[in-house]
């Protein structure tokens, strides 16, 4: 195994919501943000849906999205250790969205490490 780094999520994108995010955000997500700020170790899309219980990746990726922007007003940041390939440990940018290819683009293998995130404070 390759030893985990982090980046920062989010950072690399511009704010595509300039609303006011005044309202109260949906339980789950703030489940998400619980769970990450407490957690040692990064914790992949399918850890949080066993969690949660969710049955698709695809909610919790886009609540990934959403969080990597809102935890920004606290001071924290959401961290991913990105995904990886498998096969030939080609690592994903995955600088616009927390959801990883469903296969490498270099060597075309489906045998993707799931991406993992933590939330810290900046
Ligand atoms: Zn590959």
């Amino acid at each position: 195994m390759h030893s985990p780094f982090y980046f920062v999520y989010g950072v690399y994108r511009k704010s595509i919501d300039s609303t006011h995010h005044s309202d109260h955000m949906p339980t789950r997500r703030e489940r998400i943000v619980e769970i990450l700020e407490n957690t040692d170790d990064a914790v992949t899309a399918e850890d949080l849906c066993q969690m949660l219980d969710v049955r698709s990746r695809s909610i919790i990726y886009e609540d990934l999205d959403h969080i990597s922007r809102s935890v920004k007003s606290r001071n924290m940041q959401l961290l991913v250790r990105p995904a990886s390939c498998g096969k030939c440990l080609h690592v994903f940018n995955m600088r616009k969205t927390a959801k990883p290819p469903g296969r490498c683009p270099k060597c075309k293998s489906e045998w993707i490490i799931a991406p993992a995130f933590i939330i810290r404070p900046k």
